[in-house]
């Protein structure tokens, strides 16, 4: 398959993924995400790979799903429409990441916003460069609830999480390991060599014991209501994106909503 908006390659036992509109800030476009899916299945079925990457090409990992394609393709989308699109897209393909049955690192520098912070939450690890900073101001400056996926709480706790959702702040690097939320916080100059070092490390590991390491993780988290309170989540954000405000914002265009982002500082 040639892939158009990500890059896909496979070489000793490692699959990397990477985000490839640099010029967006690799934001997450249709064609992003369909790529994105298809690079994740080709990675499960090649018996070869061991461990996947999902990282970003360029100076970020990503600004999120791309709002200004999503104005100019799909301006009036029905509550119906919306709610299939967003389905597909954003909570079926995330949580795909989360079920493959293959141990995964993020791979993050620069911003990882929103729908990008989704999917690296996705990811069983993330490894951050001393540049990288998260947020989800999705509420804070689009007025909807937060992302199509609520994986925050699970993977920061609820008190960060609130935090994090009602000021719509940057969480820096450092920040964000010490809420748990990163593994492993490296410089840039080495960011590249530390991620290939941790996967191959990973690669190396009996690949029927981790999978099973990570079905046991995830089903724990399952018995914990994981999965039922992500889809409880889903349909509240799509309550939220025919409110008042969420309406009025998007009629002031998503220009003002990226520079108000922009404004959010840590
Ligand atoms: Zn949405």
């Amino acid at each position: 398959m040639v892939y158009r908006d990500i890059v896909y390659e496979a070489k000793d036992g490692i699959a990397r993924i990477l985000h490839n509109r640099p010029a967006t800030r690799n934001a997450e476009n249709v064609t992003l995400l369909d790529e994105m899916d298809a690079a994740l299945a080709a990675a499960n079925a090649d018996d070869g790979v061991r461990v996947i990457v999902i990282g970003g090409a360029g100076d970020h990992f990503s600004s999120g799903h791309d709002v200004i394609e999503a104005q100019k393709l799909r301006p009036n989308l029905t509550v119906e429409e919306r709610w299939f699109h967003e389905r597909k897209f954003y909570y079926d393909y995330a949580l795909r990441i989360w079920d493959c049955p293959k141990p995964t690192i993020a791979a993050v520098q620069g911003a990882c916003i929103a729908g990008g912070f989704m999917v690296a939450n996705m990811c069983d690890l993330i490894v951050a460069a001393d540049n990288a900073f998260f947020s989800d101001p999705v509420c804070y400056t689009m007025g909807a609830a937060a992302v199509e996926l609520l994986v925050h709480p699970w993977v920061v706790g609820n008190r960060q999480a609130k935090e994090l959702l009602f000021t719509g702040r940057r969480i820096g690097a450092a920040e964000a390991q010490q809420w748990g939320m990163v593994n492993k916080v490296v410089p840039l100059g080495d960011f590249d060599a530390e991620v290939e070092t941790l996967a191959r490390h990973i690669a190396a590991a009996p690949p029927f014991a981790l999978a099973m390491v990570k079905r046991s993780i995830n089903r724990k988290m399952d018995m914990q209501g994981f999965r039922a309170s992500l889809e409880a989540h889903f349909d509240l954000h799509q309550l939220s994106h025919v409110s008042e405000t969420f309406m009025a914002r998007k009629r002031e265009g998503r220009r003002n909503t990226i520079d108000s982002n922009r404004d959010l500082k840590v």
